[in-house]
């Protein structure tokens, strides 16, 4: 079957196709413990959902405007005035149905044909796929193994051509947890500034930090005004609050691209869904509510991360791996167990999950496949067995 050129390039979501098979074998009865998964194990919060019900009794059930209630971009634009120390006007705001299609929205009025857009990897594998969808030439750029693979202004430099339009940034980052100081974050600012460089900003992961110079990682919104060029900053409400169903994800940007992704998602979405929208609107009105909420669940990402950190260097001493300072996930090197069965980590992860049960995400989706990703927003005890399994599946003598 013929189809468009919009499409040539798309595969499906590789972290979610190993989600779906490792659900899919679990419900067979096969004992799986599943680390592929990019969301938090806890509830949503309870006045969170509350909110929901009384906005659907309430008869939020309605089409809202395209780009969210204006109470919603409201109470954004205040969550972010706090955070920038500057005025956010609503209008800059726009509520998507996920940080997804926040991305969508920006990639697909930014960029188009002959536009080439950096993306900053190891990177999540849905940033090339939606710019190949607008048809532009994604172009990965990595920095040093020895620095979390952070990027410089010298490798984007190099990187560079007349055609670079964007930039797409993650920090934490999904998938080594790195996180970009403030420093390294104004170096980069500056370089696209000074060439004019749209950087998109992916800060989902900002609340979900675990160094303790301040309660979030360094946002864009940290740098003084001045420092910017052009930029779209996407955040949302699904890691922070645990409400990766609900579909709350939100653009910041100036206005005369705000009315553009307006545009763009009132064709297609019409808009977020309305009982979301109203939990959201408790998630980023009650400001100490949220912080009690996040602060709990960061505090026992961060005692997960030891966790699995300190197994990893008990159970397997010679893998390298990024210490995660943010987000929830391990991402660690595994090509010293390749062999003629398994020459990659996509083939390495199929026979982990085969043989010990055990679920990671290959590498291939990040774009490098001598690595793999294992989240650790799961239990300490799910934890202690995978990695457990991990070692016995490669033979690690202390794995016994
Ligand atoms: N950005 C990153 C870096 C992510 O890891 C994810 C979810 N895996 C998203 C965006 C998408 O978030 P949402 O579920 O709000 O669409």
């Amino acid at each position: 079957m013929e189809f468009s050129d919009n499409i040539s390039k798309l595969k499906p979501s590789a972290t979610m196709a190993v989600s779906s098979l490792a659900k899919r074998l679990k419900r067979e009865g096969r004992d799986i413990l599943d680390l592929s998964a990019g969301e938090p194990d806890f509830d949503t919060p309870a006045f969170v959902c509350d909110a929901a019900v009384e906005g659907i009794r309430a008869g939020k059930t309605r089409y809202t405007p395209p780009a969210g209630t204006p109470e919603l971009r409201e109470a954004v634009a205040a969550h972010l005035s706090d955070r920038a120390g500057r005025e956010v006007s609503w209008e800059e705001v726009v509520v998507t149905a996920g940080a997804k299609q926040a991305l969508f929205n920006a990639i697909f009025a930014l960029f188009g044909p002959g536009d080439e857009v950096l993306v900053l990897a190891p990177y999540w594998t849905t940033y090339p796929a939606l710019v190949s969808i607008a048809r532009a030439e994604p172009v990965a750029v990595t920095g040093d193994e020895s620095n979390s693979f952070k990027v410089t202004p010298d490798l984007l430099d190099a990187a560079a051509t007349e055609h670079t339009r964007g930039m797409i940034l993650n920090s934490p980052s999904n998938p080594t947890g790195a996180v970009y100081t403030l420093d390294e974050l104004a170096a980069i600012a500056e370089w696209a500034r000074d060439r004019n460089v749209w950087i998109l900003s992916d800060e989902i992961y900002r609340s979900i930090y675990y160094g303790d110079d301040r309660v979030s990682a360094p946002g864009l919104l940290d740098l003084p005004a001045s420092s910017l060029g052009p930029y779209v900053l996407i955040d949302g409400a699904s890691k922070c609050f645990a409400m990766t169903g609900w579909r709350i994800g939100y653009t910041y940007c100036n206005v005369e691209l705000a009315k553009k992704l307006t545009a763009i998602q009132s064709q297609i979405t019409s808009n977020p869904a309305s009982p979301s929208q109203a939990a959201a609107l408790a998630a980023y009105s009650r400001p100490a509510k949220a912080a009690a909420a996040i602060a709990e669940m960061t505090a026992a990402f961060q005692r997960r991360r030891d966790l699995v950190t300190t197994r990893m260097r008990e159970l397997l001493p010679e893998v390298s791996f990024v210490d995660p300072e943010g987000a929830f996930y391990l991402y660690f090197r595994v090509d010293s167990f390749f062999n003629d069965e398994t020459p990659d980590a996509t083939s390495w992860c199929s026979k982990l999950l085969e043989e010990q049960g055990v679920a990671l995400v290959p590498g291939a989706a990040f774009g490098d496949d001598r690595w793999v990703r294992m989240s650790f927003a799961t239990s300490d005890e799910i934890l202690e067995k995978a990695l457990s399994r991990i070692a016995a599946g490669v033979g690690a003598s202390s794995a016994a």
